[in-house]
């Protein structure tokens, strides 16, 4: 492979061999004559490349059947609305958990829907330490409780799912879905958007109870309705087609590398490399506390500001892509998703040591 690293943290770098395959299939889809852009969405090809998408997401998290799947638009940032107005019902209270930037934008939106009930917040410690369970204030009558299991631009990762009685719980997995087996049972719903472990941005993966859903208000515009959107296999109008494809290439490729626990041993792995690393270089620092570090996304600042620009022009020419750290908190951040081979993580351990050997 002779593509430099890409270390974007969404839209993110995709296997390589998808966008071979998908390079392959591109004028002429399995001898249909069309590319998959081409398609009807209603047409046999389509629905075919649709439903076996379906079909092998539900076997990889083993999605038990009284779960839908629906495949939507508008992001993540959609599901941030759409989630109070579908799951409120009569209800006007929902908890959310404050881990960082975008839990945070979930409350906002949620707050134009609803009464929120921050349970706590990890903002004093800049986002970097969980607050103690015993601490959290969670209202036992909300409509749902929401976290974001892993924080993309702080790095904060929450590995066990929280224990809130019966209040169905709610999970942006934006950037960690499909990183590690879940057990699906603990959740009310799941959200993602695709661009990062799924596929590219456009389209938006929701998990949710079938229980949970139908009892929506009158006003909800119908393509953000859980219910239907259901009933109409995610398709009361044009979905993003080709995105669906590509997300579909990913799945097959995941159960090809041995499923998500065999993808759980190797990201391990390579957040422990760079961990590691950072941690006893004396020259890198990443300040999340140890047991809610990110397996995807690490940020770590350099011993002096003013080497942010040579360390990102030198990577670059090392062949080591988009490390810059969120425009809001600045630093450095490398995203190691699914897709980023642990030969990427070694080679930007590598780097990172001869820069800091240039400049320590
Ligand atoms: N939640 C998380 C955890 C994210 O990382 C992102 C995007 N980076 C979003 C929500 C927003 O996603 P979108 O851009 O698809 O609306």
């Amino acid at each position: 492979m002779s593509r430099p690293y890409n270390f974007s943290a969404g839209p993110a770098t995709l296997p390589y061999e998808v966008l071979q395959q998908a390079q392959a299939e591109l004028l002429d889809w399995q001898n249909s004559g069309m590319c998959v852009m081409e398609m009807s969405h209603r047409g046999r090809e389509f629905v075919s490349i649709a439903s076996q998408a379906e079909a092998d997401l539900r076997e990889l998290l083993a999605i038990p059947a009284h779960y839908k799947v629906l495949f939507l638009q508008g992001g993540a940032s959609a599901q941030f609305a759409a989630i109070p107005m579908n799951l409120l019902r009569d209800n006007t209270q929902a908890d959310y958990l404050n881990t960082g930037i975008w839990s945070k934008k979930a409350i906002d939106e949620a707050k134009r829907h609803c009464q929120v009930n921050v349970v706590a917040s990890a903002e004093s410690s800049r986002y970097t330490a969980l607050p103690a369970r015993s601490e959290w204030k969670c209202n036992p009558n909300a409509a749902y409780f929401h976290y974001t299991p892993n924080e993309t631009i702080n790095g904060l990762e929450i590995s066990n799912v929280p224990d809130v009685g019966n209040v169905p719980v709610v999970a942006d997995m934006s950037s960690t879905l499909l990183s590690r087996p879940i057990d699906v049972n603990q959740f009310g719903l799941i959200y993602a958007g695709a661009q990062k472990n799924i596929g590219p941005s456009g389209i938006t993966v929701v998990i949710v109870r079938e229980d949970l859903i139908g009892q929506a208000k009158a006003h909800l515009p119908q393509v953000l309705d859980y219910k239907v959107q259901a009933d109409n296999d995610s398709m009361i109008n044009t979905p993003p087609t080709y995105a669906w494809y590509i997300a579909g290439l990913v799945f097959k490729w995941l159960k090809a590398q041995g499923g998500l626990a065999a993808m759980a041993v190797r990201n391990q792995r390579k957040a422990a490399l760079l961990y590691d690393y950072i941690d006893q270089s004396g020259f890198y620092h990443n300040p999340v506390q140890k047991e809610v570090r990110s397996w995807m996304n690490v940020p770590f600042t350099l011993a002096r500001e003013e080497l942010e620009k040579p360390f990102l022009k030198e990577a670059e020419q090392a062949g080591l892509l988009t490390l810059a750290g969120h425009r809001s908190v600045g630093g450095m951040r490398a995203s190691i998703y699914n897709a980023m081979p642990e030969s990427g993580v070694v080679a930007l351990v590598d780097f990172m040591k001869d820069f800091a050997a240039r400049h320590g």
